[in-house]
């Protein structure tokens, strides 16, 4: 499954606007354009969110593309990116670290077949300071269990042609 790992210094450093600091986070899985004009997408963005009863901004949906998919995630076996986790290297088709830009791996499938929703679930659980550790990277949580949050927005993407 997809992870999740929270690194706060990390998370300040960043919010301090440090330009160094964007390699680490490419070098820990925080990668990918911000392709605003991808088809539907903020369409997707809105509709997942809004089914989470999120009020607050969306964050930033980062998308990894083309070349940057250099591996098979190993429980999807969909195209991934490098991440590294607390257990060490691995290859995933999302990544959250933090609370204001997911990634997500996008080789032109319907948003339902992404890691989109998933991501966003992960960025709720931050928000709202839920998860052990905060935003549930071993996805205990109901949002990911079978038919839970994530399942649902998948299916309401994939009813609207998203
Ligand atoms: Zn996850």
């Amino acid at each position: 499954m997809i992870r999740l790992a929270v690194a706060l210094g990390i998370a300040f450093v960043f919010f301090a606007g440090c330009a160094a600091v964007e390699p680490v986070l490419q070098d820990v899985g925080v990668r990918g354009a911000e392709l605003t004009d991808a088809p539907g997408l903020a369409a997707a963005v809105a509709d997942v969110w809004t089914g989470y009863s999120r009020t607050d901004t969306p964050p930033r949906v980062l998308l990894v593309t083309g070349p940057d998919l250099t591996c098979t995630d190993p429980s999807s076996r969909n195209p991934g990116f490098a991440v590294l986790l607390a257990s060490g290297p691995a290859c995933r088709e999302g990544y959250t670290l933090l609370p204001f830009a997911v990634s997500v791996a996008y080789h032109g499938q319907p948003w339902s077949q992404s890691a989109l929703a998933h991501e966003l679930e992960h960025v709720a659980l931050i928000r709202n300071g839920q998860g052990t550790p905060l935003g549930d990277p071993g996805h205990a949580t109901a949002g990911f269990q079978l038919g839970g949050a994530v399942d649902q927005a998948n299916a309401r993407l994939s009813v609207e042609g998203l």
